[in-house]
């Protein structure tokens, strides 16, 4: 797979691509990601990426020609179709189940957005998915950008080796539940031990307690309303 991410600040990438999943994906060829700097493409000889907002207000907007051209520049060296998604506080919220299915395409592009926002007409024009990491608002896309990024490569077939397999975590289990607590040594740690269940070497009866605690997480996460 590959993934290109579109930025005004590319050096914002460095030390999270450059460790941890991402980097030991791309060492062993799952993926291979480009931080492509949108900056060259900008308009006239200063390289304007930004203007005024139509219709007035605050900040400056993302113009659409160096994130069209950017992604018709990045897109012209694949033979893969990309799937082109732009950071947007006004997207569609991310889940795991976006995650699964953008892991199953060949080429992914990522647009992170600055200042006030893009162009509006770059989704249309790009057939752009738009979205959120979550109902807040931060400075730019490159963040976003680099969840969906993390998201997505560790998904990618043989980046999690079997035994920390996807397949057990939260948001990825049948029914919604989700992982439930996790414990490791000492057996007790000021004056909390780990439940006795877990020590119990019962298979089962760990199972269903795991599912149980996945439950009722689950359950307190939509009581609480992270969900809403
Ligand atoms: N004026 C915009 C609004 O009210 O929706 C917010 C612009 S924000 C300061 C700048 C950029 O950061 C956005 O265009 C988007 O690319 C990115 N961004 C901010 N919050 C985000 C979120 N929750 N999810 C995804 N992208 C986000």
């Amino acid at each position: 797979m590959q993934i290109d991410v579109i930025t005004l600040f590319p050096e914002m990438f460095d030390g999270p691509f450059a460790v941890s999943m991402v980097a030991r994906a791309a060492a062993e060829g799952r993926v291979t990601v480009n931080v492509v700097p949108l900056r060259p493409f900008g308009v006239g000889e200063h390289h304007l990426t930004d203007d005024y907002p139509y219709g007035g207000g605050p900040g400056m907007v993302m113009r659409p020609e160096p994130i069209v051209h950017a992604v018709e520049w990045a897109a012209a060296r694949v033979p893969a179709p990309p799937t082109v998604l732009v950071t947007s506080a006004q997207g569609r919220r991310l889940n795991q189940r976006q995650l699964q299915q953008w892991a199953t395409r060949p080429y992914l592009v990522v647009v992170a957005g600055h200042y006030e926002g893009m162009d509006q007409r770059v989704v249309p024009l790009l057939g752009a998915e738009e979205v959120s990491i979550g109902d807040y608002v931060l400075t730019g896309g490159e963040l976003p950008a680099m969840v969906i990024v993390d998201g997505v490569v560790r998904l990618l077939p043989g980046v999690l080796g079997a035994a920390d397999g996807a397949a057990q975590d939260s948001f990825s289990l049948a029914d919604g539940a989700l992982e439930g607590p996790q414990y490791t040594r000492p057996l007790s740690y000021r004056g909390l031990p780990v439940p006795e269940v877990l020590r119990s070497g019962h298979h089962a009866n760990i199972r269903a307690w795991r599912l149980a605690e996945g439950r009722r997480a689950a359950e307190r996460r939509l009581r609480d309303g992270e969900d809403t």
